[in-house]
């Protein structure tokens, strides 16, 4: 049996991963990669003056199959990596309204001014007792979008004047032009409002609404995720990649990048049946082909099948994310957070990362490294040379209070991020759902799409990882049979 995977990001090694844990796959793997380096978005880049940088902040979390976090987490030894558990994990936090909120990631109103949170708790409790008679005559609707969903949350008002402004920051839209799954992501899910008498005598099911931080006196367990996140202790995800790819047989895994997938043909029994690969100089034909496992997207995949609709089908793009990497001779002021965002409007800054808080190997020669992930193309104030954000960012980063004023920066790149996740506008996740229908409709039995929306509402990082799991589990038990 010979498997070809499409794609060698973290998705691609994992399918590769799975098959090689799988004793009912005993063939041989293609690993194919377009661009010449292996990780895709949980990249890292190396300097010989600044040395390692991940691209922005990540950190893997355990799902909910055992199996599967065995198969991730067994990449190291368990004494490599570094784990973050129960409280521990509440490693986020964000500027609004030129404060630091250090105890949550959600946007806490209780340190606005008297004015906005007056407004917001009367609209807050206006909205939920119109929720409630809504929904005790069933017609509570699925909110249709960004604004929606945080309308039918949490009110016009904060809707209105609090939330929507970091969803348009960061995707360069109206949140009413925005999936919901956007305030999922930021996450605008909860909003830090209430005490703690008033969060207990809420009805239960806008408690989960509502932040409760560690001053309300609630559990911090009321904040903190079941599942524990780690991260290797050696800084830079680089080096677990490279991990995944020496793990590798070569007898069995051929890791092939710079390769592009030129063509697909079909069988009319038995679905894929070769692939055209073209490489610098050359093109070769995989023939015999019993499972492609497809991370790379769904339109350039609807595209090499011939789907018509997306022959002239083209996503619309958002913003640009630009990392700017950067060392400083003292430490962040971040207060121990692993990371910050940044939802003051007139910021270029969107997240500013602290990869020694996360990772304390990530201090190097007595430097301390500094990440601010920018969206570029949102603000007309931008900087546009790299020299012009780079100053810039530090000092939004001071004015912030997330660097000490005396901070002295020692180095500092500009990375501008080539590939980035599709804009999750509704226009786009519509037009991707309809092209996954449509090459679903083709029922081609040996081809799995896997990957950021290969089905409805699969856009986190967790959620990918353990779809692309299940579908190649899926398919080794549907042809083989369980074990
Ligand atoms: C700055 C940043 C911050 C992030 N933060 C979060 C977060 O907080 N939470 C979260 O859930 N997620 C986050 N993510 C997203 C997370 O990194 C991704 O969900 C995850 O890494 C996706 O892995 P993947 O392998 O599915 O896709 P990718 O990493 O995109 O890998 C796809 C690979 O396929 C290759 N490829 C594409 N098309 C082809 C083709 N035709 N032929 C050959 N190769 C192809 C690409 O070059 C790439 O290497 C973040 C991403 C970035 C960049």
């Amino acid at each position: 049996m010979a498997a070809i995977i499409v794609g060698g990001g973290y998705s691609g090694l994992l399918a590769a991963r799975t098959l090689l844990a799988d004793s009912r796959f005993s063939g041989e793997i293609y690993l194919l990669e377009h661009s010449h380096t292996w990780g895709g978005l949980l990249g890292s880049t190396e300097h010989k003056e600044g040395g390692i940088f991940d691209h922005g902040f990540h950190v893997l979390q355990d799902t909910e199959i055992s199996f599967l976090n065995k198969i991730m987490r067994s990449v190291l030894p368990d004494s490599a990596w570094l784990v973050k558990r129960g409280t521990e994990q509440e490693i986020r936090g964000l500027f609004a309204q030129g404060a630091l909120q250090s105890s949550s990631p959600y946007c806490d109103l209780r340190s606005f001014t008297s004015t906005v949170q007056a407004a917001a708790r009367a609209d807050f409790y206006h909205n939920i007792s119109q929720q409630s008679r809504k929904e005790f005559v069933g017609k509570l609707a699925v909110p249709p979008s960004a604004y929606a969903y945080l309308q039918q949350r949490f009110g016009e008002y904060i809707a209105k004047n609090i939330l929507q402004a970091p969803l348009s920051k960061l995707f360069g839209k109206e949140a009413s032009a925005l999936h919901p799954y956007c305030c999922r992501l930021l996450p605008l899910d909860r909003i830090g409002l209430f005490s703690n008498a008033e969060i207990t005598s809420l009805p239960l099911a806008y408690q989960a609404y509502v932040l409760a931080t560690s001053e309300t006196g609630l559990p911090p367990a009321h904040l903190a995720a079941t599942r524990d996140r780690y991260y290797p202790h050696r800084y830079g995800m680089k080096f677990m990649i490279e991990a995944m790819l020496g793990q590798f047989p070569s007898q069995r895994v051929k890791l092939l990048s710079n390769t592009r997938v030129t063509q697909i043909h079909q069988h009319p029994s038995r679905g894929v049946d070769a692939i055209e690969l073209a490489q610098p100089g050359h093109k070769t034909m995989l023939t015999n082909v019993d499972l492609l496992i497809w991370t790379g997207g769904i339109a350039p995949l609807a595209r090499l099948l011939k789907v018509e609709a997306a022959q002239q089908f083209e996503l619309e793009q958002g913003p640009r994310t630009t990392i700017v990497n950067l060392l400083f001779d003292r430490p962040d002021t971040l207060q121990g957070l692993c990371y910050a965002y940044c939802y003051e409007e007139d910021f270029t800054s969107f997240r500013l990362c602290s990869p020694a808080n996360l990772c304390p190997d990530a201090v190097r020669r007595g430097l301390y490294p500094f990440t601010v992930e920018t969206i570029q193309g949102v603000s007309a104030a931008q900087p546009t040379s790299p020299a012009a954000l780079i100053k810039q960012v530090v000092a939004e980063a001071k004015q912030l209070g997330a660097l000490h004023p005396s901070s002295q920066l020692r180095w500092a790149e500009v990375l501008p991020l080539g590939t980035g996740y599709p804009l999750p506008s509704l226009e786009n996740i519509e037009a991707i759902c309809q092209l996954r229908r449509e090459v679903e409709a083709l029922e081609l039995s040996n081809l799995l799409m896997v990957g950021a929306m290969a089905r409805d509402n699969l856009f986190f990082q967790n959620d990918v990882f353990t779809h692309c799991y299940q579908q190649v589990d899926n398919f080794m038990s549907f042809t083989k049979g369980r074990s």
